[in-house]
């Protein structure tokens, strides 16, 4: 009898296991007849496919605004399952190989970096490491994860670092039950704004809270922190993770007289959020970010019902009788996204060179040499 779909994905994702540890140097060329047995840190046909229709779309220089390096073994226990499963040190060399794959090497010009925030890993290792990796390179700038435990004189001379640029918060470093429901003030408190404030520096927020930017808790901490903290450029990271699109779009309007905010692109893998921030706000406030190594997950990030979902292939539908259907890299679906979303907006060729370089540029205040 011919097996299910599931029955052979279940066979199949055992020899994708073992073929994982080759993925350390390079992206792994799988070929377009076998995608429905790969996993994330690999690359098929089908992206091969939608990676040169990506590109030919793309602006010469990319400025990535949203990155993580990491060591796998600051990360804590248990190891995030995506990044267990790639490299254990992602430097620069390892970025621009995998993410090149996407994007082609070339483009890749500079980055905002930052290390890989989670709940038990070791703060400072993942800092210091970052703080290194940042050295090297010319267009290469870093954030330093920062938590309400932090000692405000550290976190105040990592800024003194040149390269050091602002904060990476995060909602799990929140002391709440429930990180995400976590208000603002619980994982951003006033001390650090009032230290960015004074260095002008950035702010990258994944906000949370089923309703993201449309949570009145979450725009009223916005509306009043970055009107008393003007010097701070708070990055919306995900578009203010508009994963459910309706969220950001309600929103925009009552934040649009803000002059401090800014929305990265990063993992948003449908267009409508993307053009609704153009559409409010022109493209001078979004900026490309690949969110890597999120972006080589083998996933689509989409807006259902009331919230979102990630699709990856063990989420497709498996019945035999469905269509058969090859998931990509979310790093593609998200540039596959911003391209549709500048076609729709009729986006002109100087409107991409800023939201994949210049904007990026100009928030960090970096002139080029
Ligand atoms: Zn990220």
């Amino acid at each position: 009898m011919k097996p299910s779909r599931r029955q052979f994905m279940g066979a199949a994702a055992l020899g994708a296991a073992a073929n994982l540890a080759k993925a350390e140097v390079e992206p792994q060329t799988v070929p377009m007849e076998d995608t429905e047995q790969v996993g994330d840190w690999t690359f098929t046909g089908v992206d091969a496919a939608i990676a040169e229709e990506v590109r030919a779309f793309l602006p010469p220089k990319l400025f990535d605004i949203h990155a993580h390096l990491y060591r796998n073994r600051d990360l804590g226990d248990p190891c995030p399952a995506l990044t267990a499963s790639g490299p254990a040190i992602v430097d620069q060399s390892v970025y621009r190989t995998h993410l090149g794959a996407l994007t082609g090497e070339n483009p890749l010009a500079g980055g905002l970096y930052f290390p890989y925030p989670t709940k038990t890993g070791d703060v400072d290792a993942g800092n210091n490491y970052l703080v290194e990796q940042v050295t090297q390179g010319d267009l290469v700038r870093g954030l330093v994860i920062v938590t309400p435990k932090s000692s405000p004189e550290k976190m105040n001379e990592y800024l003194n670092h040149p390269r050091i640029l602002g904060f990476k918060p995060y909602h799990t470093y929140a002391g709440v039950p429930r990180t995400f429901d976590a208000a603002l003030d619980d994982y951003v408190p006033e001390w650090i704004w009032q230290l960015a404030d004074e260095h002008g520096a950035v702010i990258m927020l994944h906000i949370v809270r089923t309703g993201a930017l449309s949570d009145p808790g979450n725009q009223e901490a916005i509306r009043r922190l970055c009107g008393r903290y003007t010097n701070v450029k708070l990055v919306l990271a995900h578009a203010g993770r508009g994963f459910h699109a309706p969220n950001t779009i309600n929103a925009l309007p009552r934040l649009m007289d803000l002059e401090n905010i800014y929305f990265d692109s990063a993992a948003v893998c449908e267009p409508d959020t993307l053009m609704a921030i153009v559409k409010t706000f022109g493209p001078g406030r979004l900026l490309w970010g690949s969110d890597f190594p999120v972006s080589q997950q083998r996933a689509k990030c989409v807006t259902v019902g009331d919230s979102f979902s990630w699709i990856c292939p063990r989420r497709i539908d498996v019945d035999p009788s469905a269509p058969a259907c090859h998931p990509t890299l979310a790093g593609l679906e998200s540039l596959r996204a911003l391209k549709l979303a500048a076609y729709l907006m009729d986006l002109k060729p100087q409107d991409l060179e800023d939201i994949f370089y210049k904007n990026a540029m100009q928030l960090l205040g970096i002139r080029e040499s």
